[in-house]
C-alpha cells in the first residue's frame, strides 16, 4: 500500500471527512482515547513485557494526583511487586555543572553496550518551578534518547521533596517490572534530595570536580559519608594534573571516615565523562561493591531498612496531609495563628488544641 492509500484507509477507518487528518483532530483523539477506561490488566501486561509506552503511561498514573489514578496506580503496583526488587539501583549526585548528565549518557550508553537495558530517573524537587531543570530538557542527553535499550524519564514534579521521591520510588518498581536490570537516579546534588536519593538505591556516586586551592572546601560532609564511591570528573586536557591530584586529596580526607558496614572503602576514581575515560573502571568498581554487599548479606538488609525507611515516611506523610487537609483544622488553624499573634495563646496550647479536634 502506498503511503497516500494507507492515509486514505487511516482517515477512512478514524472516520475523518476531510482526506488530512489535522494535528488538532490527533490531538483531540489522544484526549478522547485518555479518557476511555484505563484496562490496567492489558496495561501491566504491556508493561510486564517490557513495552516503553505503557512503562511511560503507568508512570503517568503514579504520578497523577487524580484519586482515580492514584486507585489504579496501587493496582498497578501491586500486580508489579512479584517482578520488581530485581534492579541494581544507582544513585548519581555532583552540583550542578560538574557532569552528571554526560557521565549518564557515557555510562548508559558503556552498560548498553554491556547489553544491559538501563532506566534513568532523576529526583528534582525544583522542577514543578523550573518546568524540569533536570532531565527535563531531554537534548542534555542527546545520544541516550535515541538508544532503544534506555528509558529516560524526567523527574516528577511535586510541591514536596517527599512527593518527588515517592513517585520516583514507586517509578523504580515500575522500571524494574518492565525488565530494566540497571536504574540509574540523578539528582541535583544541592539541598536535601541527596538524602532522598541515598535511601532508594544499591550504590551512591558521587561525581566532584578538581578545584583550584583546597579541594575540601565546602564538601558537605554529609554527603561525602553517604558515598560509596567519589568520581572526580573532567580528568581530561590540561585538567588531568589537578584531577589526580584531587584524587589523593579526597582518598586522605576518606581515610577520616568509618569504614561501610561490610568493610567496604569508598574509592576515589577518575574519568572524563566527555570523553568516555575511566568508565569501565567505575562499573567495575560498583559491580564489586555489589557483590561484595550481597555476599555479606547487606544489600537485603539495606534494601528492608529502606523499605521500613519508607514505610515510616508514608505514614508521616499521610497523617500529615490527612490532617492538615479537614476543612475543620483549616479554620481552626487560622484562629489558633490568630491567637497566637496577640499572645492570648501559647504554641503547645494551640498545637494540643488543634491536634484534639
Ligand atoms: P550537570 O549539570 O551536572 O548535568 O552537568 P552537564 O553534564 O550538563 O555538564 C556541564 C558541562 O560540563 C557541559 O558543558 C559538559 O560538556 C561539560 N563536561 C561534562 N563532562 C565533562 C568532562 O568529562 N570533561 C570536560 N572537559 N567537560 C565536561
Amino acid at each position: 500500500m502506498s503511503r497516500k492509500e494507507s492515509h486514505k484507509a487511516l482517515t477512512e477507518k478514524e472516520g475523518v471527512d476531510s482526506p488530512e487528518i489535522t494535528h488538532a483532530t490527533s490531538i483531540a483523539k489522544i484526549k478522547e482515547r485518555r479518557k476511555e477506561a484505563i484496562d490496567v490488566p492489558a496495561l501491566t501486561k504491556a508493561l510486564l513485557e517490557g513495552h516503553i509506552a505503557a512503562l511511560s503511561r503507568a508512570i503517568t498514573l503514579i504520578e497523577s494526583t487524580q484519586k482515580k489514578h492514584r486507585k489504579i496506580a496501587k493496582q498497578l503496583i501491586e500486580s508489579c511487586l512479584p517482578y520488581a526488587n530485581t534492579s541494581i539501583r544507582i544513585g548519581i549526585t555532583g552540583v550542578p555543572g560538574v557532569g552528571k548528565s554526560t557521565f549518564i549518557e557515557a555510562y548508559g550508553n558503556y552498560l548498553t553496550q554491556q547489553q544491559n537495558k538501563v532506566a534513568v530517573l532523576a529526583v528534582d524537587p525544583s522542577s514543578s518551578v523550573s518546568k524540569g531543570s533536570i532531565l527535563g530538557d531531554k537534548t542534555r542527553m542527546e545520544e541516550l534518547v535515541k538508544n532503544p535499550m534506555v528509558f529516560i524519564r524526567p523527574s516528577a514534579s511535586g510541591e514536596s521533596l517527599g512527593g518527588v521521591a515517592r513517585k520516583t520510588r514507586e517509578a523504580i518498581l515500575l522500571c524494574e517490572a518492565a525488565g530494566y536490570p540497571i536504574i540509574l537516579i540523578e539528582t541535583v546534588g544541592v539541598g536535601q534530595s541527596e538524602t532522598a536519593v541515598h535511601s532508594m538505591v544499591d550504590f551512591f556516586l558521587l561525581l566532584k570536580l578538581a578545584g583550584a586551592g583546597d579541594e575540601l572546601q565546602g564538601i558537605k560532609r554529609g554527603i561525602m559519608e553517604m558515598a560509596d564511591t567519589i568520581v572526580i570528573n573532567k580528568a581530561d586536557g590540561e585538567n588531568i594534573k589537578a584531577a589526580k591530584a584531587a584524587q589523593l586529596e579526597f582518598k586522605r580526607a576518606l581515610h577520616l571516615y568509618r569504614e561501610k558496614e561490610f568493610g567496604w572503602k569508598p574509592k576515589v576514581l577518575v574519568c572524563s565523562a566527555l570523553n568516555n575515560e575511566g568508565i569501565p573502571a567505575i562499573h567495575e568498581t560498583i559491580t564489586s561493591y555489589i557483590a561484595q554487599a550481597k555476599e555479606s548479606g547487606y544489600f537485603e538488609k539495606k534494601r528492608f531498612e529502606q523499605n521500613k525507611h519508607w514505610l515510616m515516611q508514608t505514614i508521616d506523610d499521610r497523617l500529615k496531609s490527612k490532617f492538615y487537609n479537614r476543612k475543620t483544622v483549616q479554620r481552626a488553624l487560622q484562629e489558633q495563628l490568630k491567637l497566637l499573634e496577640t499572645g492570648k495563646t501559647t504554641p503547645f496550647a494551640a498545637a494540643e488544641y488543634l491536634l484534639g479536634l
